[in-house]
């Protein structure tokens, strides 16, 4: 990470877990172990949509900020469960999970629509956390810097220099993420690497230096230090070990280097 140029920014994504009659007890319990985190990173729970109420309050004046898993890419309409950006602003909803492998495999969702949803994130103001990442297979045939750099390429598609601020990259291998398989500080790192250069070629250098890109896939307490301390990694993005406060702290305070 370099927090001279750039945002450390440690998101947990709590999936379909907790309860929102929970989150009162976790904010209060994260409150406790890192009251002081946001003198070196921002933190964000990003949790079920059910929760995102109970969140917003139970997280208000704590600094921590609030995120949905995933929004639609559709404005308003007949579209029977969906939820869209303008109803997560409404609620004071700050950040939204983009791409997650767990959407693009299971719910089939495209480059093309998350391009969409990036898209109507920012019209109604959210933070879009755009996950990006190769299989097993992808990455054993070599490809993983082609397939990485095409998602960033499809997901920005469209989208102006001056929205950049408002986005947040994550680098998340499939193959680390829920397994216990961590990518290698080195991996992680040359992958963070070759996304910063396709924000480099696509914008500039500057909008290349101030992005702040995440590792994600079985980030916990005892590998978050050497994962965070690779230049291009500014952050991390959090599924299992988000679901409880002292090891969602320990990372937190592992950001602080
Ligand atoms: C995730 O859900 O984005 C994730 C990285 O999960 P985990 O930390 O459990 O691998």
């Amino acid at each position: 990470m370099n927090r001279k140029l750039r945002r450390t920014v440690i998101a947990g994504n709590w999936k379909m877990n907790l309860l929102a009659s929970d989150v009162r007890s976790y904010a209060d319990e994260l409150n406790g172990l890192v009251p002081d985190f946001h003198d070196w990173c921002d933190a964000v729970a990003c949790v079920p949509f059910t929760s995102l109420s109970a969140a917003i309050q139970a997280f208000n004046g704590s600094r921590v900020g609030v995120g949905a898993q995933n929004m639609s890419q559709h404005e308003s309409g007949a579209y029977t469960g969906e939820v869209s950006g303008a109803q997560l602003n409404n609620l004071g909803v700050e950040f939204v999970i983009i791409g997650h492998s767990e959407r693009r495999s299971i719910f089939g969702e495209t480059d093309e629509t998350v391009n969409k949803k990036i898209q109507s994130a920012l019209c109604n103001s959210l933070r879009p956390i755009i996950c990006v990442g190769e299989s097993l297979d992808q990455r054993e045939i070599g490809i993983t810097n082609d397939l990485v750099a095409m998602q960033i390429k499809a997901a920005l598609h469209g989208v102006q220099e001056e929205c950049l601020r408002d986005i947040i990259i994550a680098y998340e291998p499939i193959w680390a993420i829920g397994t216990g398989k961590t990518a290698t500080p080195e991996d992680a790192q040359d992958v963070c690497n070759v996304i910063r250069s396709v924000i480099r070629i696509l914008y500039s250098e500057q909008a290349a230096q101030a992005m702040s890109i995440l590792y994600g896939g079985s980030m916990n307490e005892k590998n978050a230090y050497d994962l965070l301390a690779q230049p291009d990694i500014d952050g991390g993005l959090i599924g299992g070990a988000s679901l409880k406060p002292v090891t969602f702290a320990a990372i937190i305070n592992a950001a602080n280097q």
